[in-house]
């Protein structure tokens, strides 16, 4: 098994720099809670929400808009649509409440909202939760990139006692599936793994290793968020111990080691300090949003970005705008829905311009 030493964190580091450079980047998003609504119940959630007061819980379409309008004025480049795992299963007031609004299906809403994401300049990054293949391929051509955390591969944490214990979705062969079929059908994706929830290292490992051979099938992992448990107010895991900033570089140190350079490794700005991180091998910040709060850790705003800039430029990085989706995607044929290369391309555009005072900011 791999050991996390200095030497671990010194390779990492030497694969990021020379794949990356002294590039940081992050993603302008506004973050979209299309539906708190799930049939699951991980034990560190503080997104989901009981199906009491069904539209207090799900965006309607008028407070998609008024969001997605602010995101634009914010320069934002990505809409991030996230929801409960499959909704609609034993819920028949949030079916009634999308029919109201004239949408047989959530991922028949997704899709609108997805649309008036592209109208706007927005490009669209779904993480839904399990989906069919069927519904994959709906979503596949208004996306430009889609999410799945795996979080772990861990049977054990699906156990009695254990965070995955009262969701299904979480099993780690379902959400194997899911990875595989969006790698078949060529999707970028995003997964990842949530560290500190009750894992051994030894299933740290086995996570980044199980990304690292769906990747190497398919080419179609773009980064992978090495996420830290955080102990949410109110969730069952409000007194569980969050993980040491040791344990977080080991496993981003580790990510980076066992995954082709070409694969982004994140950690979320909001969840750990940068310093650590950085030293152990990131290269990406994930998603920031100027316009709306982290709705999975209400309890961690998002830094400000003047002060992020100016703190990894210190580290010696510099921080940089990106799309939500990597470019050898956008310039590899097969991948990249045709349709949707105009908006990316004019995406760009925007954001160069846009986020062009972040360069003066940062390390040479
Ligand atoms: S973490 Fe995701 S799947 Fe688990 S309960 Fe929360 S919303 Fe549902």
């Amino acid at each position: 098994m791999t050991r996390f030493s200095p030497a671990s964190a010194r390779s990492a580091r030497a694969l990021r720099d020379g794949a990356w450079g002294s590039r940081l980047s992050f993603s302008p998003k506004v973050f979209l809670p299309v539906t708190r609504l799930c049939r699951n119940r991980c034990s560190y959630c503080s997104f989901r929400r009981d199906p009491t007061g069904l539209d207090q819980h799900t965006m309607s379409p008028a407070q998609v808009v008024e969001a997605l309008d602010a995101a634009v004025m914010a320069g934002c480049t990505e809409a991030l649509l996230c929801l409960g795992d499959t909704p609609e299963t034993g819920l028949p007031g949030y079916r009634a409440l999308l029919e109201s609004w004239g949408y047989a299906s959530t991922v028949g809403y997704l899709e609108a909202i997805a649309h008036m994401a592209l109208e706007r300049g927005l490009l669209p990054h779904t993480n839904a939760g399990i989906l069919s293949e069927a519904q994959l391929r709906r979503l596949r051509a208004c996306n430009v990139s889609m999410g799945l955390m795996l979080e772990s591969t861990s049977e054990r944490l699906c156990g009695p006692g254990g965070p995955h214990a009262r969701a299904r979705d979480k099993r780690p062969a379902v959400r194997l599936a899911m990875l595989e079929t969006a790698g078949r059908l060529r999707i970028p994706m995003t997964t990842g793994l949530l560290v500190g929830m009750g894992e051994t290292a030894a299933e740290r490992q086995d996570t980044i290793e199980a990304i690292a051979r769906l990747h190497a099938r398919h080419g179609h992992i773009q980064e992978v968020i090495v996420q830290p448990f955080r102990a949410g107010a109110g969730t069952p895991m409000a007194g569980a111990p969050e993980p040491e900033d040791a344990v977080i570089s080991e496993a981003i140190s580790l990510a980076r080691t066992t995954l082709p350079v070409e694969v982004s490794v994140q950690t979320p700005p909001n969840l750990g300090r940068l310093a650590p991180a950085w030293g152990a091998g990131i290269n990406d910040l994930g998603g920031i949003s100027p316009v709306t709060p982290d709705f999975i850790n209400p309890g961690h705003p998002w830094p400000e970005l003047v002060a992020l800039a100016d703190e990894a430029a210190t580290l010696g990085a510099r921080l940089e705008a990106r799309l939500p989706v990597y470019a050898r995607f956008v310039e590899t044929p097969g991948w990249l829905d045709p349709a949707l290369r105009p908006v990316v391309e004019a995406a760009a555009v925007q954001q160069r311009e846009r986020w062009a005072w972040l360069g003066a900011r940062g390390a040479a």
